[in-house]
């Protein structure tokens, strides 16, 4: 409960001087090291005054420390913002919790090779618009998206989206008012990055292709970052769509895209990316 204001404390309706008087000199020890310091404050029963003998005084050399301290903590919480803002891009960003800790170092250490990871740091560095990683089931090519596509966020701060084949189908076919649909539209109409992963997953229908096509179409319109991943070669992949959109989506990507074949397989990745 608040206490009861005393007899005398001085009631609203008769305010008190704001500044009345001659200045007094007021020593008091600094509020951090202790030194004395002395101020020229107003006389004790005015408002400034009142407040100046109520509040902590500081040495000038506690005032630079001061000062230099908040400084510190606002840089030590920008940084913060920054990274709580990365870290919500890349959980936006749709990768699948298995690739989430993929980084470049892990897919060296599991074999991926050495060209194919260089060319997967300069997408991720943003020095590549394009990447088609073309190889059998178990080579480490999701994996080696994943690290790209986190080293992407974590240089740039701007939102990626993955997407494999069959998702891309069932968001852009589900109903209005779908948050994945509207994601993915937001993607292919922005020019931000996609990863396409397992491009050739998903049935091979006339209306897949479509999809594909103009995702692929749009990156290049928007001259914007796209990473695909393929189990098919160039051939299979042209072979695989109706043939009035297998020969037009490969030559978009290879126009688009540096074109990665990794050789396979590897068992232990096999594992992982059959998990
Ligand atoms: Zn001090």
């Amino acid at each position: 409960m608040p206490a009861r204001p005393s007899a005398d404390a001085p009631r609203h309706s008769e305010p008190k001087r704001l500044t009345d008087g001659p200045l007094e000199e007021l020593t008091k020890p600094c509020g951090r090291c202790g030194v004395a310091v002395t101020r020229s404050v107003y006389p004790a029963g005015t408002t400034f005054g009142d407040i100046e003998r109520a509040t902590a005084m500081f040495c000038d050399a506690c005032t630079t420390d001061l000062d230099a301290e908040e400084a510190e903590e606002a840089e030590r919480e920008a940084v913060a913002a920054e990274a709580e803002r990365r870290r919500r891009i890349f959980e936006a960003a749709n990768i699948p919790p298995i690739f989430r800790d993929a980084t470049f170092e892990r897919c060296r250490r599991d074999g991926v090779p050495e060209h194919a990871v260089a060319a997967a740091e300069r997408w991720g560095a943003g020095d590549l618009r394009g990447l088609l990683l073309v190889g059998p089931v178990g080579v480490g090519k999701s994996t080696l998206a994943a690290a790209a596509v986190s080293a992407r966020i974590a240089g740039t701060a701007r939102a990626a989206f993955w997407l494999t084949a069959p998702e891309m189908f069932a968001a852009l076919g589900s109903g209005f008012e779908n948050p994945t649909r509207d994601r993915v539209l937001t993607t292919l109409q922005s020019g931000r990055a996609l990863v396409v992963d397992d491009v050739d997953k998903g049935r091979p229908t006339a209306y897949g292709a479509e999809q594909i096509y103009l995702a692929i179409d749009q990156r290049i319109v928007r001259q914007a970052p796209l990473l695909v991943t393929s189990n098919l070669d160039l051939e299979e992949l042209r072979d695989r769509w109706p043939e009035e959109y297998g020969p037009a989506i490969v030559s978009r990507l290879v126009g688009h895209c540096e074109l990665i074949a990794i050789k396979g397989p590897d068992r232990r990745l096999a594992a992982a990316e059959n998990a």
